[in-house]
C-alpha cells in the first residue's frame, strides 16, 4: 500500500509549520507523496487571498527541492447550499489537487444538518471538479448514521461518475468501515489525510492504513495512483 498524505495545512491557514518543514517531515516518515491543503479564504482562519498566488509560489519553490512528488492544493470551503467553493476558477487551474470541506454548519438538529451536508456535497461535486471530498460528513460528529443507506448509496454513484475521491481522514478517523466499501464497491477512488496542522502530524496515516487493509482496499483504489 503506497504512502501518501494528501491533506496537510501550513501557516497559510491554520498550521503552524512551513511548506519546507512540512515536505521535510514527510520524507523523514517515509512517505511517498505529499499534498498542501490549506484552508481556503472564506473560513475565518483560512488563507488570505491576496496571499493566495504567493501561497502557490511557496510550494513551487519546495517542490523543486523535494525528494518526493509534492502537489499544489487546497482545502475548498463549500460556502453555500448551492455547492459555491470559496476559491476562484482561474486558481483551480494553477493547482493539482482540489479538495472540498465543509466546516460551518448551523442546522439545530442533527437530521437537518445531515441532509444539508448531503446537498451542499451534492451541489459542490455537481458544479465544478473536485478531486477530493475531505473528511466526508463529518461535522462535530459523524453525520452519516442520520442519512439513509438510499441518500448514502446515491451519493457514493454521483461521486463515482464525477470521479471524486473519499478521504480516510486520521484526525477526526471517518469515515466508517461501511462507507468505505461502499466506496470500493462503486469504484470511487480513496485518499489519505493525516490533516496534519504541525510538522511532527504529517504522515502519521497509521489509522487510515489499518481502515483500508479492513475493507480490502489495493493500491490501484487509491487515488495516488492517479499522480504516479
Ligand atoms: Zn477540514
Ligand atoms: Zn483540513
Amino acid at each position: 500500500m503506497p504512502r501518501f498524505d494528501f491533506h496537510t495545512h501550513t501557516r497559510y491557514s491554520d498550521g503552524t509549520s512551513s511548506h519546507a518543514e512540512i515536505v521535510e517531515a514527510a520524507v523523514v516518515r517515509g512517505l511517498e507523496a505529499l499534498a498542501f491543503t490549506d484552508h481556503g479564504p472564506e473560513l475565518k482562519v483560512g488563507v488570505a487571498k491576496e496571499k493566495m498566488s504567493q501561497m502557490l509560489e511557496d510550494i513551487k519553490m519546495v517542490e523543486e527541492e523535494a525528494e518526493i512528488p509534492v502537489l499544489a492544493g487546497i482545502e475548498a470551503n463549500v460556502i453555500s447550499r448551492y455547492g459555491v467553493l470559496d476559491v476562484e476558477e482561474e486558481f483551480i487551474k494553477k493547482i493539482d489537487l482540489v479538495s472540498i470541506g465543509i466546516h460551518d454548519m448551523e442546522e439545530i438538529y442533527l437530521s437537518d444538518e445531515a441532509h444539508e451536508y448531503l446537498s451542499r456535497a451534492v451541489r459542490a461535486i455537481e458544479r465544478q471538479r473536485v478531486d477530493v471530498f475531505c473528511h466526508p460528513f463529518f461535522y462535530n460528529v459523524d453525520l452519516l448514521p442520520c442519512l439513509s443507506w438510499d441518500e448514502i448509496e446515491d451519493f457514493v454513484d454521483l461521486a463515482a461518475e464525477k470521479d471524486v475521491a473519499m478521504e480516510v481522514n486520521v484526525k477526526y478517523r471517518v469515515p466508517s468501515d461501511d462507507f468505505i466499501s461502499l466506496c470500493l464497491k462503486k469504484g470511487v477512488k480513496l485518499s489519505i489525510g493525516s490533516d496534519a496542522h504541525r510538522a511532527s502530524e504529517v504522515g502519521k496515516i497509521d489509522w487510515a492504513l489499518s481502515a483500508l487493509k479492513r475493507v480490502g482496499a489495493k493500491s490501484e483504489d487509491l487515488i495516488f495512483d492517479n499522480f504516479r
